[in-house]
């Protein structure tokens, strides 16, 4: 080593001790942001995993999860657990008359109207088209049917605007209960959904519900048109 090498070697010494210090916490600083925006990014994700992106309420897919989780409480502690479907009468009338984008502002207006009658434990989700799926855990025949009343004498209320036009619509649901929740899920969908259809065929903005108990079907409660 020369005379002019050694002459920095105090100096190299000392950027060879400080510069890990210094360095340390700006790589684990960038780690940690880094970390925060993938947490972030998997929460966005999974909640987009989750969500119907028209009307941002939950989806089918995260709807049959919930709903599993609560009918194996239900089915623990023994209590009565409702199911509605719900669909939009003549929706197709509504895109036909006054175009698909009053249609959607009807989905997202309806999906706030609705949920606004619900309980913080009731969950609901966008089945499908027009179709909307509510579970009321808690919730015996006589309860399902008045909730099942309110939501659709608010959505038949409830004026639709959109640029010049304006409309309303009514809805048709299809309930069933169970008293002790041993029905599986899907048994009570397809319950559900056969009286959706009979609400259609009776004329429709009506609710059918009725009170499933294992394998026999209880007496049907209907209410027609206010
Ligand atoms: P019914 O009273 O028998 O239910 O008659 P309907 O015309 O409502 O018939 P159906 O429920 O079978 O049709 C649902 C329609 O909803 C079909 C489709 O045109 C419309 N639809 C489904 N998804 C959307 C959507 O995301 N936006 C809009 N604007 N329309 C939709
Ligand atoms: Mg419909």
């Amino acid at each position: 080593m020369g005379p002019e090498a050694s002459a920095h070697w105090p100096l190299a010494s000392a950027i060879a001790v400080i510069a890990p210090s210094l360095i340390a916490p700006i790589a684990s600083y960038g780690r940690e942001t880094l970390n925060n925006r993938l947490q972030a990014s998997n929460e966005r994700l999974k909640q987009l995993s989750e969500t119907d992106p028209l009307t941002e309420t939950m989806n089918r897919r995260r709807f049959m999860e919930v709903a599993e989780q609560q009918l194996a409480l239900a089915q623990r502690y023994c209590y009565p657990t409702s199911l509605l479907l719900l669909d939009i009468d003549h929706f197709k009338q509504v895109n036909d008359l006054y175009g698909h984008a009053m249609g959607d502002r009807a989905l997202v207006q309806l999906t706030r109207v609705m949920a606004a009658e619900l309980r913080e434990t009731d969950t609901m989700a966008r089945f499908g088209g027009a179709e909307f799926i509510m579970l009321l855990p808690h919730t015996a025949r006589e309860g399902a049917l008045s909730l099942a009343e309110r939501v659709r004498t608010a959505a038949r209320h409830h004026i639709i605007k959109h640029q010049e036009s304006e409309t309303s619509v009514t809805i048709s649901i299809g309930g069933v209960t169970c008293e002790s929740s041993t029905t599986p899920l899907d048994r009570m969908i397809s319950h559900a959904d056969k009286l959706l259809y009979d609400s259609k065929q009776a004329g429709r903005d009506r609710c059918s519900i009725e009170a499933i108990s294992g394998q026999s079907p209880m007496p049907v409660l209907h209410r027609q048109v206010s």
